[in-house]
């Protein structure tokens, strides 16, 4: 069998996107930010293939650092950013998030979209405040429970991040991180299915066809099946919340 990593990128590898949302919800939330320069000096965290990245570049007219530690998702990126005739201002670098390699105070915008969860809710906020010029904004979307008792079948899923909070939760640690939120959503329903979950779907059917004889492989696939079958069914208990935020100082 394929290591659970091997097939993990085999459902992932070149879907439109690698989590939840839609260029409506990343305009809704760069709405918020009101103010920026004209062409804003963006920071985008985790950019996995990069849909929003395009939007982004389009949308500020600003230019855009990209940072993903999988080299494949930036060619991907890449490749778009050329397609779409806005490579000159987008430019990959493969990093860690925990570990950033740019100078204080050098970005008007961070962005982060189903990303920021893989290094935790305040230590990312807390990392990523320095790189902020003076006014700047960080926009992230986060999962979150949507209701105070979300079924077992939702907790038992979502014990794969453990620091899963609730929105309101979410905006006590924004204030104590030091910033304003400017404003927050919930993003569509729509937004896991369209370039997510509908496409991921139609990937695992292939997938599985290619491992049918090899049941700890199918075994380690049905955990998308879970997954999805979740989302079909607990919808309203939980999602990604787009958080926008302002450095609360002077
Ligand atoms: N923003 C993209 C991708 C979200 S998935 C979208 O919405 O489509 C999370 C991304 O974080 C993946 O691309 C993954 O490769 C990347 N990632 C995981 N750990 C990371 C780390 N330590 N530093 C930077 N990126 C990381």
């Amino acid at each position: 069998m394929p290591s659970a990593r091997e097939l993990f990128f085999e459902v992932h590898r070149g879907l439109p996107r690698e989590g939840p949302g839609d260029d409506a919800s990343t305009a809704r939330a760069l709405a918020l930010a009101a103010g920026l320069p004209s062409t804003p000096r963006v920071l985008d965290v985790g950019c996995g293939p990069g849909l929003q990245t395009l939007t982004l570049a389009r949308l500020t007219g600003g230019s855009i650092k990209a940072v993903d530690l999988h080299g494949p998702f930036l060619k991907e990126l890449a490749a778009r950013a050329v397609a779409a005739g806005l490579a000159d201002r987008i430019e990959t670098v493969r990093a860690s998030m925990s570990e950033l390699p740019f100078e204080p105070a050098g970005f008007d915008l961070i962005w982060s979209e189903g990303a920021l969860y893989i290094m935790g809710f305040e230590a990312g906020l807390k990392a990523w405040r320095p790189l902020l010029a003076k006014g700047g904004y960080i926009a992230v979307t986060e999962p979150c429970f949507l209701t105070s008792d979300p079924p077992a079948e939702v907790r038992d899923f979502w014990t794969v991040y453990p620091d899963m909070k609730s929105p309101e939760q979410r905006l006590a640690q924004i204030a104590a991180a030091g910033f304003k939120a400017v404003g927050h959503f919930t993003i569509p329903d729509s937004a896991w299915w369209d370039d997510y979950y509908t496409p991921m779907t139609a990937r695992l059917r292939q997938v599985q066809a290619r491992y049918q004889d090899d049941p700890a492989a199918l075994a380690e696939l049905v955990r998308h099946d879970r997954e999805i079958e979740l989302r079909r069914r607990f919808a309203d208990h939980y999602g990604y919340v787009f958080f926008v935020m302002r450095e609360a100082a002077d």
